[in-house]
């Protein structure tokens, strides 16, 4: 895992973005934020699981699907069941070594 430090690539309501084995942060402080980087931990599970090129196939159209049901772009994006699972985990930071594969499915 590697992070880097790239607040010109990031969207502006974005602090973090994930692309394995990569994770781009806004802001140098947010690498001191445990939960924040767990969240980001979980998202590089989640694309190690799926090899990487599905996770993207399935983070978007999802994310369509979402876009088209709720009409608003940030409750689509939250209804993700990626970013679910890693939402409902983040403050747990032992999840990660306790997660049953493909556990983003419990939460579609
Ligand atoms: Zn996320």
């Amino acid at each position: 895992m590697f992070v880097v430090v790239n607040k010109f690539i990031l969207a502006k309501h974005f602090d973090g973005v994930v692309l394995w084995p990569f994770i781009v942060v806004k802001r140098k402080e947010l690498k001191n934020n445990s939960v924040f980087m767990n969240h980001e931990r979980i998202h590089l599970k989640q694309q190690v699981e799926l090899l990487i090129i599905f996770f993207f196939i399935w983070y978007f159209f999802e994310y369509f699907i979402r876009l088209i049901k709720y009409r608003d772009s940030y409750k689509a994006y939250n209804k993700i069941c990626f970013e679910r699972e890693a939402y409902a985990n983040e403050k747990d930071l032992n999840y990660i070594s306790n997660r049953p594969f493909w556990n983003y499915r419990k939460y579609l």
